[in-house]
């Protein structure tokens, strides 16, 4: 599959897709030197090489978190009561949750992630754990922005939570209280955090990005001042915006001009600025971060499972975002399988009939060109062209065709209707093999799992307040959400 001469790699691909608008073309070898690709030409030989060859795919949201709904019991979930659950996960060394979490990544297809950190382990200070973070991705060798977690408003609603508090006994209502209504850490020491860290782990493949939670979770004070600290250090920021009808509400009650335009007034609408999810977008919202260049980053999988709703991607298409792929550490299938990503946006959102919504290379740009963009803040990167960075992935192409019945069925077609990792033969970044033979190279996944699961069992009684909790603590938020604020 890939032959070394001196420093350059050969990559011989039966297929090449080299990029989102162009089409697939056969026999094609691919030099890679120094982290990037130097030339592309015809190989006849490389047809029996057996791969299709196709960038990278990048996950533009992300948390690097390592368990899964079912694991804590969280499956069928509304977002507003299963954010509590995270709760349940305990505190584990942020290295081995990390590198796990990235190694899955990059076994699912994903040369570049946005891991926006939501849940910090605590175990230390976070400039430590922000290291051990960076490591783990160095470890594992795909592209990572660690978007650091900023939040000093709303920390168990997106309101007054004292009619929450009032319906749960006196011990639930002290474990929550303990737990989430800590006084949060000043918005300046926050942003200032952020640019620490940065300057402390900051390399290679490793960025650091502006991570407030979201709108209703951070103080105007806080927005603005990483509006101005971006403006300043041209440093990325990644947030999440309207992903659930209740955020909608709150927004509209909240900013009478638009929740939009109020970004925009504070410097976090532009080109530096990708938003996860904006389910809930009006169509004018819509032209506005078109217009101010900003990425919005779809995760159709964790809006089914935490049932958010659909993002209207044609509508953003149509409107002219720039729209990228996420998966929100919920895949559909509890794995971390950007193949299937693509497909299940692709195959919901295409067309209706006759009349394409998304069209094919607008889900292949999604997959693997505007989420490189919103993690790295490079435009260079996926399509594979001279001088583009060498972010591969390589498909089992004498798998993947082995049933056609037609020969001449189109690459793209297979790759659309049945991509999932199971096929997936290699993973390069930045010229460096991540994924060989269909397992991680360069850490020892299955032995870093078996280490997690045992380390999250027994480290489980520590959250066993929370965990009797939850029941008393889901009930009130059901009818918190059901309240008039929300419903009048
Ligand atoms: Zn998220």
């Amino acid at each position: 599959m890939a032959a070394e001469t001196g420093t350059a790699r050969q990559v011989a691909a039966s297929w090449l897709l080299p990029s989102a608008e162009a089409p697939t073309v056969a026999g094609q070898s691919i030099t890679i030197d120094n982290g990037r690709i130097v030339a592309v030409a015809p190989d006849t030989k490389a047809s029996a090489a057996g791969t299709l060859a196709l960038p990278a795919f990048a996950n533009a949201h992300d948390h690097a978190r390592v368990v899964r709904v079912s694991q804590v019991g969280s499956y069928d979930v509304p977002l507003e009561a299963w954010l509590p659950y995270l709760a349940l996960i305990p505190a584990i060394d942020p290295w081995l949750a990390s590198v796990v979490a990235f190694a899955r990544t990059a076994r699912g297809g994903v040369g570049s992630v946005m891991a926006h950190y939501t849940r910090v382990q605590g175990l230390t200070d976070f400039p430590t754990e922000a290291r051990a973070v960076a490591k783990a991705a160095r470890d594992v060798g795909i592209n990572v922005a660690l978007a650091v977690h900023c939040r000093d408003l709303n920390p168990l609603v997106y309101d007054t939570h004292d009619d929450v508090l009032a319906k749960l006994s006196p011990q639930a209502c002290d474990c929550i209280t303990r737990r989430f209504l800590r006084p949060p850490v000043p918005a300046a020491e926050q942003v200032a955090m952020v640019d620490a860290v940065a300057r402390d782990i900051e390399g290679d493949n490793v960025t650091v990005q502006y991570g407030p939670a979201g709108v209703q979770w951070c103080t105007d004070e806080m927005l603005r001042l990483i509006g101005e600290a971006s403006a300043r250090t041209g440093r990325r920021v990644h947030m999440h915006l309207l992903e659930t009808r209740y955020q909608r509400i709150w927004a509209d009650k909240t900013f009478p001009q638009g929740i939009v335009r109020y970004l925009d007034e504070i410097g976090l609408l532009n080109e530096r600025v990708s938003f996860a999810h904006c389910i809930y977008l009006r169509p004018d919202e819509m032209e506005l971060i078109a217009e101010r260049g900003a990425t919005i980053v779809v995760n159709t999988s964790s809006n089914f499972i935490v049932s958010s709703g659909l993002a209207p991607v044609g509508e953003m298409l149509a409107r002219g975002c720039r729209v990228a792929m996420g998966l929100d550490g919920l895949a559909f299938d509890e794995d971390e399988d950007a193949l299937r990503e693509m497909r299940l946006a692709y195959n919901v959102h295409k067309a209706r009939g006759f009349d394409v919504r998304v069209p094919r290379a607008d889900i292949l740009r999604f997959a693997f060109e505007h989420g490189r963009f919103a993690v790295t803040g490079a435009a260079d990167g996926g399509r594979i062209a001279p001088g583009a960075p060498a972010d591969l992935l390589l498909l089992d192409w004498e798998a993947l065709s082995a049933e056609l019945v037609e020969p001449d069925v189109p690459p793209l077609h297979l790759l659309l209707a049945k991509g999932r990792q199971d096929y997936i033969k290699g993973l390069i970044v930045g010229g460096r093999e991540v994924v060989r033979d269909g397992t991680v190279a360069t850490v020892d996944l299955p032995a870093m799992e078996t280490e997690l699961l045992a380390t999250l069992r027994k480290a489980a009684p520590s959250t066993a307040d929370m965990r009797t909790a939850m029941p008393e603590l889901s009930a009130a938020l059901a009818a918190h959400y059901g309240n008039d604020f929300y419903c009048g």
